[in-house]
């Protein structure tokens, strides 16, 4: 049975018709991902046992009649900062090259609960630090529309191992855009939730302000379904909210009729491809067809984003990562005395993303510059969550692009300024907390181009409806790399 087309609803058919067993599914998605990773490289690691056994006890429920629940038995795989007890969980870092957690993150809890068949750990920026999979501690993986392109990231495995079929849905992590513009680059939808929506615990912590865990899936209702088994309040994590979880799919209306959509101008200047902005302002008016109401708004403080988010979040990591010390977790360096075991475990076991994010974190807090920088750089976080408030007074949802370009060759761009600038888009949206989603919204030369739409705190609900109706309407994706289909 070709695997790599298939949605959720229809994965769940075939299981509860009998169709296919959960077993033959599992060995089916398996062939495909050892086919596709010659050229894709999404996985650090498979776990293929594990999930042949888990396989086994989906099909023993079925066979006594049990029913399953939508995404029991059904294949996924988990970016490898997602902690997995017994397998290994590197954050993409060597210093974590051997790291085995002895614990479940809330989000894998969740998805065994679900009865998912966890098929293995995928690649990823090394500690999210990155957006183009570029930084892996251990290989780059490849655009699965032309893998002589990176798939974005931090979440380039999450969202490569979509595209090429490798599994139906994963889950990705997203500080500054880590799920919404790999998910961009590689054609698939990308949900970043509200933060605190869906729980951290078991996260590998890179700046604790912004990451949140969302779902990458083909189809906007996947996308639903894998959110409903994810979000919700967690006592484990403070930061996580109370609130009332809906079913997500109840909103997937094919309906914008009276929408009101607000197109943010700052985030249609400088540095956006012509090309770029063509498909993303060509499907501004496929919604406004469908009947919603654009306007133009604005969102005064954006350029302030970038520099604000690169004092935040490399404060943040500098701290989080203070604990990769040789003594409590992972990878420990040969040192005549302590203080050299501790320099020298650190000085190889990070790449260099990961020090020079440490060391202007470490600069941006010290004392006599922390006012300066960090103080300030939250200040700025205030004025900008503060646009936000005020635009969404007026619209329901707001529409960019995802990202500035596609997806850019694997090597090409080594300046890291020049690699920052392509999450101007992205990042605003975690320094206010909210909640976006990324959709294939067409091609530019055969690689894909993403829309984001942005809404309020705790508003999925109508990005799914908004995007539901624009991908009913229009179809990109259904569209697979010409490959894929050979693999089967
Ligand atoms: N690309 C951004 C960075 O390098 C965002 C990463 C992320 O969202 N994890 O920090």
């Amino acid at each position: 049975m070709e695997v790599f087309n298939k949605t959720i609803d229809d994965l769940h058919t075939l299981l509860v018709e009998k169709e296919i067993s959960c077993t033959e599914l599992t060995r089916g998605y398996l062939k495909h991902i050892r086919q596709s990773e010659e050229k894709v490289r999404a996985f650090l690691t498979v776990t293929e046992d594990m999930a042949l056994a888990v396989a086994a006890k989906v099909d023993k429920k079925i066979a006594n009649q049990e029913s399953i629940g939508i995404l029991e038995g059904l294949p996924t795989a988990l970016k490898d900062n997602m902690c997995t007890e017994g397998i290994k969980t590197t954050c993409g870092s060597r210093i974590l090259r051997n790291f085995v957690p002895p614990y479940n993150a809330t989000v894998t809890e969740k998805l065994q609960e679900a009865g998912a068949v966890l098929l293995g750990k995928l690649n990823m920026d090394e500690f999210a630090m990155g957006s183009s999979t570029e930084n892996s501690g251990f290989f780059p993986t490849a655009n699965p529309w032309d893998v002589e392109r990176v798939p974005g990231g931090s979440s380039g495995g999450s969202a490569a191992s979509v595209a090429a079929g490798e599994v139906p849905f994963s889950l990705g992590s997203d500080t500054g855009g880590s799920i919404r513009q790999p998910a961009a680059f590689c054609g698939v939808v990308g949900l970043k939730p509200t933060y605190g929506a869906v729980s951290r615990y078991g996260l590998v912590a890179f700046a604790s302000s912004l990451d949140q865990i969302g779902p990458i899936t083909k189809t906007v209702r996947d996308n639903a379904l894998v959110l409903n088994a994810i979000a919700g309040h967690d006592p484990k994590d403070t930061t996580s909210v109370p609130f009332h979880k809906p079913d997500y799919t109840q909103f997937l209306e094919n309906d914008v009729q009276g929408l009101k959509i607000g197109i943010p101008k700052e985030f249609f200047g400088r540095g956006l491809q012509p090309e770029v902005e063509k498909v993303v302002r060509q499907a501004i008016v496929t919604l406004a067809d469908l009947g919603a109401e654009i306007e133009e708004c604005s969102l005064p403080h954006m350029e302030y984003a970038m520099p604000t988010y690169y004092i935040i979040a490399p404060a943040e990591c500098s701290s989080n990562l203070a604990r990769y010390d040789g003594v409590r977790y992972g990878y420990r360096a040969e040192a005549e005395d302590m203080i050299d075991m501790f320099k020298n475990t650190r000085a190889e076991g990070f790449g260099q993303e990961v020090k020079r994010r440490i060391m202007l974190g470490t600069y941006a807090l010290s004392s006599g510059y922390y006012d300066a920088y960090y103080l300030k750089a939250q200040k700025v976080r205030t004025l900008i969550k503060q646009d936000f408030d005020q635009v969404f007074g007026k619209y329901d949802v707001l529409v960019s692009p995802t990202a500035p370009t596609p997806a850019y060759k694997i090597g090409e761009i080594s300046d890291p300024l020049a690699i920052y600038m392509g999450d101007v888009y992205t990042i605003p949206v975690n320094l206010a907390g909210l909640p976006a989603i990324s959709l294939p919204a067409g091609f530019v030369g055969g690689l894909p181009v993403g829309m984001q739409l942005i809404g309020k705190h705790f508003g999925e609900g109508i990005l799914y409806r908004t995007a539901y109706a624009f991908e009913q309407n229009t179809g990109y994706h259904r569209e697979v790399p010409a490959w894929i289909k050979e693999v089967g």
